[in-house]
Formats: structure tokens, sequence, C-alpha cells
């Protein structure tokens, strides 16, 4: 029986960006006529054949349902589910198992805490605070709750450079706050906030804090423990891995304390009518068959980062990030939205006189694929008085010649602006 390998990548000496894009079939296409330059990585990147290999062998080799099966298959699917638990924790440096929960994605994650943690110790006047910078799935779980319990939700402004504004935090952190929820990494933007001031500061007054690590995952060293953050959560899809699955880390005291967030089968000890129990963490929070497959695969998504090393791509990254914001820059009626001193790999900018829509268009009829709009974060466009932007955003596999494409483009559309 085969198992689906891991490449090694030797990245630190030389980054080898040619092997690298070569494990990702999709890239070698055409679009248009023209070959695919993919700059839509933070919505989600691409998989490597490691990933699509897993996903097949599993419904070929492994296909089960796990945790209670007396058989063969329901023992291998149920190793290789916690094999990836496994590999989560020590992707994230979380000192227990237990304390990975999975779930369907980032915004799950958020949804989980906010209804359960939130519900329960939300009362009428407490505050929660969130930033405007951050993605509609980590506002409207927290509008929810709050609009729920009476409690008021604040909000971090933003600097004109795109960066937290940290003063005004400090002024809003007071007894009533409970919840401080935060990206690590801007999607819109690509700013990195600073988490570990953003923590320390809420936990010396009580409060709890969850991280939204989706932006950070693939491109940021994580370190839970050290960071004592009480959640951290990400995406699967934007890791090299498949779309469905993602995770949230909890410290074990917090997930103790929590109850359920849906009834159903796994997550019970006993069930009678006369009252149920619940099983232990992670168990008590994942009711109902989970994404077996998509689960065994992001594994190979996290060696894959693994083995070419995170701060290899981290640091190919910040080169292309620095080349195009440098070209960018130079070209008349660019203005790029958030210049601030920390990114991850991504530019955000529009073309004053056409809209971002018909920029992302013009791109794709070149083979360039971008995002435009408002990228879930209708706030912080509106802070910035602009309805959406024209986002590239880079990967381990992007190449400096990908970024000459994407320029090219842009200054040809830009001559169409009046
Ligand atoms: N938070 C951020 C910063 C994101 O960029 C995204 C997705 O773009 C999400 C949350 C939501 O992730 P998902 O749709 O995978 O749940």
């Amino acid at each position: 029986m085969s198992d689906v390998g891991n490449k090694e990548f030797s990245g630190a000496a030389e980054y080898d960006v040619k092997s690298i894009k070569e494990e990702f079939p999709i890239l070698n296409q055409e679009v248009n006529g023209k070959p695919l330059v993919y700059f839509d990585n933070a919505a989600t990147n691409q998989k490597p054949n490691v990933v699509i290999e897993s996903l097949n062998e599993y419904y070929r080799l492994h296909n089960s349902n796990i945790h209670r099966g007396a058989h063969t298959l329901a023992d291998r699917s149920t190793i290789k589910y916690e094999d990836t638990r496994e590999a989560l924790r020590r992707f994230l440096n979380a000192g227990e198992v237990e304390e990975i929960i999975f779930t369907k994605g980032t915004t799950e994650s958020i949804n989980l805490v906010a209804s359960t943690l939130g519900n329960q110790i939300l009362n009428e006047g407490d505050e929660v605070i969130v930033t405007e910078l951050e993605h509609h799935s980590n506002i409207v779980p927290w509008q929810m709750v709050c609009e729920r319990k009476k409690a008021i939700l604040k909000v971090i402004p933003v600097l004109d450079s795109g960066e937290l504004d940290m003063d005004a935090y400090s002024e809003l952190l007071s007894d009533k706050t409970k919840f401080v929820s935060c990206n690590h990494a801007s999607n819109a933007l690509g700013t990195i906030n600073d988490i570990r001031t953003i923590i320390s500061k809420a936990h010396s007054i009580g409060a709890y804090v969850l991280i939204d690590g989706a932006q950070a995952t693939s491109h940021l060293e994580i370190d839970v423990v050290d960071l004592d953050v009480d959640f951290y959560a990400g995406s699967a899809h934007k890791m090299y891995g498949p779309t469905g699955v993602g995770f949230l880390y909890g410290k074990r005291a917090v997930l103790e304390s929590m109850p359920p967030y849906q009834g159903g089968g796994e997550m019970i000890r006993e069930v009678s009518f006369s009252g149920t129990t619940y099983n232990d963490i992670p168990f008590k929070f994942e009711a109902g068959t989970p994404n077996i497959g998509d689960v065994i695969a992001l594994k190979h998504a996290i060696e894959f980062i693994e083995n070419i090393g995170k701060s290899n791509i981290s640091k190919h990254e910040q080169s292309l990030l620095k080349y195009a914001t440098d070209k960018i820059s130079k070209i008349d009626k660019v203005r790029i939205i958030g210049t601030a001193k920390e990114k991850v790999g991504v530019l955000s900018f529009i073309i004053e006189g056409l809209h971002h829509f018909d920029i992302g268009m013009m791109l794709d009829s070149r083979g360039v694929a971008v995002r435009t709009g408002h990228h879930c974060t209708q706030p912080l466009m509106a802070r910035f008085g602009i309805e959406g932007t024209v986002r590239a955003s880079f990967a381990a596999y992007n190449t400096f010649e990908e970024i000459d494409t994407l320029i090219e483009g842009v200054e040809k559309i830009a001559k169409l602006a009046r």
C-alpha cells in the first residue's frame, strides 16, 4: 500500500521556486491564452501534489468513519485523522494535542468561541473589542452574540498606514472588556498586527483573546504557548490544504470550561432522556462525522510548509512584496492601500479613475488572477473611503517574472485612466 510521501526541498541555501512551483499542477496552464499567474493566494492558495495525492489515496484505500469502528479501515482512518491533530499541535507549538479542535475553517472557529464562551460569560454592558482591520468573519459572530447578550462591540481604529492605533486600543480596555478578537495579519492590506502586545494588554485586565490566524499560518511563525493566546484560529485552504477544514487552538482549561458548540454524535459521553453528559476535549467540540479525508490531507500541507521552511517561504514572499511595491509605486495614478512597516505578501491598490473590478478583468485577460472588491472587510474599505481594491497576494510558488507580468499589465491599464 502506498503512502503519500513528501518531497524534500532544500529551501535554506537557495530558494528553488521552480521546483516548488512544479509541485502545483494547476499552475501549469494557460488562461486566456497566457500562462496563469496566480496572485489570489490570500483568498485561497493552490494545492501541491502531496495534498492532491492524499485526497485521492484516502478515497481509494482508507475511506471509513472514524473513532468507533472495529475494523481495519476505521482504525487506519482514525490514526491518520489524529496524526493531523498532532501535526497541527507541532505547527502551532501547542502544549497538548487535545487543545486542537477541527472545524470547517476560521469562520467556524470564531463562531464556536463567540457562541459558546461568548454566550456563557457576556452580560449586559460587557464589552468585546475587535478592530477596524477585521474580516467580516471576525466581526459578525461577535455582533451576533453582543446583540443576544446586550453587550457592546468596541472597535480599535486603523491609522492611515493600515496599522492599528495601539494608543486607542489601550484606552478602549477596561474592566468591562471580556474579549479581544483580532487578526494576526490583515487579508485586505497585509498588515501584521502586534498581537503580542494586544494579548498581554488584554490579559492584564482579565479579558480572553482570540487571534484570527487565517492570513498568518502559511507566512508567520506561530507559537501559541509563547504568545500565551487563549484561542488561535486558521483555515487549511490558506495553508496549501483543502477547503472545508480548519482548526481552533484553545487553552485546555478554557476549552474545558466552555459549553459544547453543536450537539450530536461524537461530542457525548452518554445520552439518556434523563440527561446527557459530554465527551472530553477535543471531541466535545467535534459533533458529527468530520471532514476526514480533508483533515488527513491537511497533514501533508503542513509538512509541505515545514519541508520548505516557513521562514524560507516568508523571506521569498517578502522579496516579492518589496519588488512589486517598488515597481507599482512608480506607476502614475496607482495608490497603494496599506503601507504598514510589517506586512505579509499582500499588495492592495487602486488606480485613480478606474473601477477595481474592471482592472481585475483586464488583468485576467493577461492571465493574471487577482482579487478585487471589499475582501470581506467593508468597514475597512469605508475607513479608507473606497469601495474596494485590487489585491495581489503572494505564495511560496510565485516568481519575480510573474510580478513583472502584473506590473506590465498595471502599467498598460493605468494609461487608460482619465
Ligand atoms: N479571517 C481572515 C483574515 C481571512 O482572510 C479569512 C478568509 O479570507 C477568514 C477569516 C475566513 O476564513 P474562512 O472563509 O476560511 O473561514
